[in-house]
């Protein structure tokens, strides 16, 4: 093991100084991938001197997502803090369903369920769970949902017809997990936003009703915090009038933004959050966290237990329900994706986490600021959000940032509004300052310059 650990360290700092150099990894074509580097796997054990090239050169190969040149994805940078945390889970590689083997990491997760479940103002009959991304602890939200409609499906089936609603900015998960579930894609209703991408609350009600009147079944809500593209906030409270309104369930998707409940300043952009059902939040997003680290909340501990529980006598020989975890959790083993979280919240205090989630608003609007006063760019995005979406000289959105990517400048997607494709910044990277975001757009116009026959060709 100690020479494991020597060789790790010698590749983490080796991985560390290039993502200084090189912030973003020259690209190895899908071609060339078994050529370039060593993957085979051989009857013989690799020599040491092979082994250590192979790994080395595999993971020097690998797209930087730390680095400050990627602004791709709904994550970025890395919090050393958080990092610690997470080796630590796996060298004590524990499972995280029963006290018997969790031990104090079941306090560990506790101790985090309790203090987001009084940020969200939800009462001390809540309870959550981790899973392993916001695409599960969705799934999770909707079956709570789907059981609390009718507990007999859990032993007979869907047998009526279940209608969930959310918005069109929503993420996929929605649909996916209406299939999972038994509900069925064509039984999600996609409700219209506003210009900012905002569930239309009156379009909620205008298609509940016509659900009704055809002898369909309401029975789920998801309001967004914080969509995929735009990073909009749904109403929740006016969601939350219509959901007790007709009796349905309100889950909020806080996988990209429900972190905003660790700010004074940003969490009124959740209102209304303490009256859902249940409420899912992504420590991997905003909270410069390790993927994956993804917190489902339900405001009645009895929903978790309904949907989730499962008597097994070789598993749950000791300890109450209340500390084997694994009688509210999806999976049977589970990892702990708990520490990490727990070590940067220890090291940072919930105040770190504020100026975390504050930091990445001033860095959107810094940027927006930026764009909104060069008349090169057109703007797509709106104040309050963590996304500046733009388009630069009237440029393809797509193959400037395909040609960016290609030519190893800048890591960085493009989305789409209501028929209008544009560039997407996330800056959720806490780790960045106000300088790397001016870079950012140095570097694209600087690149649109040298390479403007290949962009216009
Ligand atoms: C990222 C995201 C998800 C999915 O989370 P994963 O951890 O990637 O599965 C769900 N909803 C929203 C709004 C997201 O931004």
């Amino acid at each position: 093991m100690q020479a494991d650990l020597q060789l790790f360290q010698q590749i983490a700092e080796q991985l560390i100084a290039a993502e200084e150099n090189q912030p973003v990894t020259p690209i190895v074509p899908p071609e060339q991938l078994y050529q370039q580097l060593d993957l085979a796997l051989n009857d013989e054990p690799a020599d040491s001197e092979g082994y250590e090239k192979a790994l080395t050169d595999l993971i020097l190969n690998t797209p930087k997502t730390t680095s400050k040149a990627f602004f791709n994805q709904l994550f970025g940078g890395r919090n050393g803090k958080a990092v610690v945390g997470e080796l630590l889970s796996v060298l004590l590689n524990n499972s995280m369903y029963t006290y018997k083997v969790a031990g104090p990491m079941v306090g560990v997760e506790k101790v985090i369920i309790n203090k987001i479940k009084s940020l969200l103002g939800y009462p001390s009959t809540a309870e959550g769970t981790l899973a392993a991304g916001g695409s599960m602890t969705n799934f999770m939200g909707m079956l709570m949902a789907r059981d609390r409609f009718d507990a007999e499906i859990r032993q007979k089936g869907v047998q009526q017809t279940l209608i969930a609603y959310t918005s069109k900015e929503a993420h996929y998960s929605v649909p996916k997990n209406a299939a999972f579930i038994g509900v069925g894609r064509q039984n999600v209703r996609y409700i219209e936003s506003n210009e900012k991408g905002e569930m239309l609350v009156s379009d909620l009600v205008a298609q509940i009703e016509k659900d009704l009147i055809a002898g369909y079944s309401p029975f789920f809500v998801n309001a967004t915090a914080g969509t995929t593209v735009l990073g909009a906030f749904d109403p929740i409270d006016a969601i939350a009038d219509v959901c007790q309104l007709y009796g349905l369930w309100l889950h909020v998707d806080g996988a990209y933004c429900g972190s905003v409940m660790f700010s004074d300043k940003y969490k009124h952009l959740i209102k209304g959050a303490h009256r859902a059902d249940s409420f899912s939040l992504n420590a991997h997003k905003m909270l410069s966290t390790p993927l994956s680290c993804s917190i489902i909340l339900s405001k009645e501990k009895k929903h978790l237990y309904d949907s989730f529980s499962n008597d097994a006598s070789y598993l749950y020989q000791a300890d109450g329900d209340e500390l084997n975890t694994g009688k509210i959790s999806f999976q049977c083993g589970r990892r702990n994706d708990a520490l990490k979280f727990w070590t940067l919240w220890k090291a940072i205090g919930t105040k770190g986490l504020t100026q975390m989630v504050e930091h990445e608003f001033a860095l959107a609007e810094h940027g927006r600021q930026y764009v909104l006063k060069h008349p090169d760019y057109e703007v797509y995005s709106h104040e309050n959000s963590i996304a500046v979406c733009f388009n630069y000289k009237g440029i393809d959105a797509k193959k400037l940032c395909t040609l960016l990517y290609e030519k190893g400048k800048l890591v960085v997607g493009y989305g789409s509004f209501r028929g209008t494709t544009f560039i997407r910044l996330v800056t959720v990277n806490a780790g960045n300052e106000q300088v790397d975001i001016d870079n950012f757009f140095k570097t694209l116009e600087d690149f649109v310059q040298e390479y403007w026959e290949e962009l216009f060709t």
